[in-house]
């Protein structure tokens, strides 16, 4: 996956070998003894000089894991193709490091942490790996057990005030499953039936005992299947389904679910699951389930335990929402039933891997179609690319594209969701979703009926000032 990066000066046959700016000049015949070396110009190069005593010119391989400092160390969660990195200091942040976690993290806050670990072994460099292979990460930070949710809370929770405006030492976290309680009037639900494509709600649920993704074992991993396997043997009617291991569906299955957005992405080597260590042995004891209506699912050792779903094509919230309590409820009674229970404390909520998903854990989102914002992230105009992003961000929601973070939106698609998970109740973060697109989607219609950007710019900041009120 990666090539281990070399001494900055290599000895050759013909003596020592000027450094020319993360590049080094050899003759032909002595290539083959730099396997660390890119040829610059690519074999097509090589092949173009005739002479042995030609000279090619090769650049450093850079290390991606190793480029912002650290080095490789002897993790017991290491396997044949990932090795997690130590930090003796703070890592060399740069302006591409967009994290909270790499604002948070000073060079005292780093000495303060950098000799804890958890009695299930996560360190300090463990929880920041991601953040600094990926620096475009906005959260950047990762815990590996239920544990360092206390032992590293100096680095948590600054996190956490910003990410969700929720301040853990003195606030506490509410729960409220009550569907009836929704308001969804009759022009949220006209909105709604004209732009969105499909609605889902998804919560992270985990099994205290076991070690999270990002810091756990072969035997943890498996003993999570196992638990959730039983769970979900325990649901009956609506929600009675099969569970699928991953390594075992074809590779037509994994499209057919893909394409409806019922599975999780295959982890790429840019993203914040490979960059945690939570894709080690992929894909072992992954798996998912779902019910034979195929609208109640649940991922099982992706980000986290456990991830419930509830979804299905239009917009009726109401609906998926009351089918998203009944699976929460049942997984829970379920796994209690067995002997387990889930991660759970009154200040953080659901525990889990990520502190954006922690509180209530809960994503309700709405694939909704927004061709006129989309046009305008096509223009040149920087400030009219942003607008999506600043209207959202207005409502307290989170745009992606339409294959989940960080991917693009086909056909002007978008997944707009709620930001925050902590300090509001479930229905509490519903109903703001609700709210908030509906809005979005008013502006959606006034720009595609010719309204100018700076026009809706001023109507949103007219908006904000009202509710300030
Ligand atoms: P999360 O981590 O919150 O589950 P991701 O961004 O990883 O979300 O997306 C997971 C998958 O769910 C993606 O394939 C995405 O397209 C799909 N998805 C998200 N929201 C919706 C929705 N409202 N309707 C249909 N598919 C959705
Ligand atoms: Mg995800």
């Amino acid at each position: 996956m990666y090539t281990i990066y070399q001494a900055l000066f290599v000895q050759s046959t013909s003596g020592q070998l000027a450094e020319m700016g993360g590049a080094v000049s050899v003759h032909k015949h002595e290539v083959q003894k730099f396997p660390q070396y890119h040829i610059l110009g690519g074999d097509e190069k090589f092949h173009e000089l005739k002479g042995e005593d030609e000279r090619v010119e090769l650049h450093k391989v850079q290390d991606p894991y190793l480029q912002y400092g650290g080095r490789y160390c002897d993790d017991p969660k290491n396997t044949s193709s990932f090795h997690y990195v130590e930090y003796d200091e703070l890592p060399n942040f740069t302006s591409q490091h967009k994290s909270i976690m790499s604002k948070v993290l000073t060079p005292d806050l780093f000495r303060q942490l950098q000799n804890i670990k958890s009695s299930k072994g996560y360190t300090l460099s463990n929880a920041i790996l991601t953040g600094v292979v990926t620096p475009h990460l906005g959260v950047g930070a990762t815990a590996g057990d239920e544990e360092c949710w206390e032992l590293f809370k100096d680095l948590y929770y600054p996190i956490i005030r910003e990410w969700h405006g929720y301040d853990p030492t003195s606030q506490l976290q509410p729960i409220d499953l009550e569907p009836s309680k929704l308001r969804f009037t009759d022009e949220n639900r006209k909105l709604f039936n004209e732009f969105v494509v499909s609605t889902r709600i998804r919560a992270a649920r985990n099994i205290s005992g076991y070690s999270l993704p990002a810091g756990t074992t072969d035997e943890d991993r498996a003993g999570v299947e196992k638990v959730l396997k039983d769970a979900f043997n325990g649901l009956d009617g609506e929600l009675q389904g099969t569970y699928y291991e991953l390594g075992s569906l074809s590779a037509e299955q994994t499209a057919f679910l893909q394409e409806r957005g019922f599975l999780f992405q295959i982890p790429s080597s840019r993203n914040l699951l490979t960059g945690a260590g939570a894709a080690r042995s992929w894909p072992n004891n992954r798996g998912i389930f779902h019910n034979d209506a195929q609208t109640a699912l649940a991922w099982v050792n992706e980000e986290d335990h456990c991830r419930i779903i509830s979804m299905e094509l239009g917009g009726d919230i109401t609906s998926v929402f009351a089918r998203f309590c009944k699976l929460s409820n049942a997984l829970k009674e379920s796994a209690e039933k067995n002997g387990t229970k889930l991660m759970w404390n009154e200040k953080l909520g659901f525990l889990g891997t990520c502190p954006s998903n922690l509180g209530t854990g809960l994503r309700a989102s709405v694939m909704v179609r927004l061709p006129a914002f989309n046009k305008l992230m096509e223009s040149e105009n920087h400030e009219d690319k942003q607008l999506l992003e600043e209207v959202c961000a207005a409502y307290d929601l989170q745009p992606r594209g339409s294959a989940g973070e960080h991917s693009a939106a086909v056909g002007a698609k978008f997944d707009v969701s709620n930001k925050q998970r902590l300090g509001l109740s479930e229905v509490q973060l519903v109903q703001k979703m609700i709210d908030g697109v509906s809005k979005v989607i008013t502006y959606e219609k006034l720009l595609s009926e010719g309204t100018p950007p700076a026009d809706l710019r001023k109507k949103l900041e007219a908006d904000m000032s009202k509710r300030a009120l």
